[in-house]
């Protein structure tokens, strides 16, 4: 065989940009592959994964017990569709029953987390009958027209309108606006227990527990979008764990097929009750090879109790951040291994230079660092992550980001 030619970094760059839609603003990395917490690019330069799966890799890259239900799945059978039965797809239903609370018995599955928040708003106008969703601003739910309708973000909503109707939103975390906003219109309230995208926003304790008294006496359902936070990203299995409230409805995704496509639905046994066969479904869902690695994947955030770690090792990591000594920082807040550093200016630079010195974070917003890496990081891990923060952060001053126009003067709004 002849030798495969060797591709450069700027020649996979120069393809992508000619040929991909333009909807990404990318960094000029070039990924190939993955081990644990780490990403090597084309040149074989070695990254932390703090957000280059986006939070999806949470048992780590390349995870050997999830490559191997992989393969074993795929000389099986990859796919088959819903109007049969598979074991696979079995078991994977039975084990989000058992990990979920006792009156969660209902699974939908999916592909993606847009597509498990699109069913959750309709399984909650059916069961109601009622068409009205509630959700928060600074929430993120998803990029098709029901979840972004939900997701009340001007640059994401806009080119889009006209959006599904029935939509409002309230302040997040505030229980008295939630109260106001509720009316007897309204089917469901559809809540991220923390919020990711809009900034890393940890609600106050008693906030869910509020919502799910409001939410019990006008008899509204109570969607927890876990798509970010779900299976131990926050240092218990569920975020909504930490407060005491159980929701109707729970939508899943991201971490749980550890980078394989995979979404779902969790109800309680009546919702989806009332909606007739055909109603709603989906080709992909609940495909054997994604069913197979979110089995792995689960069993593995179980097995290896990851939820714990990342409650010790995020609470640490956020400890060491919240000591650096610099003028930049505005507050560091998060809940687990999903944490968020808000700085007094914009955040773009200090990412860009992080990237340079082998961590990838993301932005939430345009002024938090947001670090979501993979439930396997160590401790030595986020020892070097703290130490590339403090170098990109060193020396900087107030009056230097002013100077550049980067300088914002407020906690951005939600
Ligand atoms: N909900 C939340 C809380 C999310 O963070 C995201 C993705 N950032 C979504 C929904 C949408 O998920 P997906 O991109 O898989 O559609």
């Amino acid at each position: 065989m002849p030798a495969a030619k060797k591709v450069s970094a700027e020649d996979v760059r120069a393809q992508e940009d000619r040929y991909e839609s333009g909807v990404y603003s990318k960094r000029p990395l070039v990924i190939t592959r993955g081990k644990g917490a780490y990403v090597w690019d084309i040149r074989n330069t070695r990254y932390i994964d703090c957000g280059a799966s986006f939070g999806t890799c949470l048992v780590g890259h390349a995870n050997a017990a999830v490559t191997q239900a992989i393969q074993e799945q795929a000389e099986k059978l990859v796919h088959v569709s819903n109007i049969v039965y598979n074991d696979v797809r079995a078991s994977l239903m039975a084990k989000l029953v058992e990990v979920t609370p006792p009156q969660m018995t209902r699974v939908f599955l999916c592909n993606s987390g847009t597509e498990a928040n699109e069913a959750a708003i309709k399984f909650a106008r059916a069961a109601t009958g009622k068409p009205g969703i509630v959700s928060a601003k600074g929430g993120f739910h998803g990029r098709t027209m029901g979840a972004l309708s939900a997701t009340p973000k001007e640059a994401y909503q806009a080119p889009f309108r006209p959006l599904v109707p029935g939509f409002t939103y309230v302040p997040y975390g505030d229980a008295k606006a939630l109260a106001e906003a509720i009316t007897p219109e309204t089917a469901a309230v559809l809540l991220e227990p923390v919020q990711g995208e809009g900034g890393v926003r940890v609600p106050p304790t008693d906030y869910l527990v509020k919502v799910r008294k409001l939410c019990d006496q006008h008899d509204v359902l109570l969607i927890l979008d876990e798509v970010q936070t779900g299976f131990g990203r926050t240092g218990k299995l569920f975020a909504f764990e930490h407060s005491g409230a159980v929701p109707d409805i729970l939508t899943l995704a991201k971490g749980m097929g550890n980078g394989v496509p995979i979404g779902a639905v969790v109800t309680r046994e009546e919702i989806p009750k009332k909606l007739a066969k055909a109603a709603h479904g989906t080709t992909f869902g609940g495909n054997p090879l994604a069913c197979a690695a979110a089995l792995a994947t689960i069993d593995q955030v179980l097995e290896r109790n990851l939820p714990q770690h990342a409650a010790e090792l995020g609470a640490y990591f956020m400890e060491r951040l919240r000591a650096l000594q610099s003028p930049l920082v505005r507050e560091v807040r998060g809940l687990g291994l999903m944490v968020g550093v808000e700085l007094k200016a914009k955040a773009q630079r200090y990412l860009m230079a992080l990237l340079e010195r082998g961590v990838i974070a993301i932005p939430a917003g345009s002024t938090v660092l947001r670090f979501l890496p993979p439930l396997v990081l160590t401790k030595d891990d986020a020892d070097f992550v703290v130490e590339q923060v403090a170098a990109v952060l060193g020396g900087e001053t107030l009056e230097a980001a002013k100077q550049r126009g980067e300088l914002v003067e407020v906690t951005e709004d939600a």
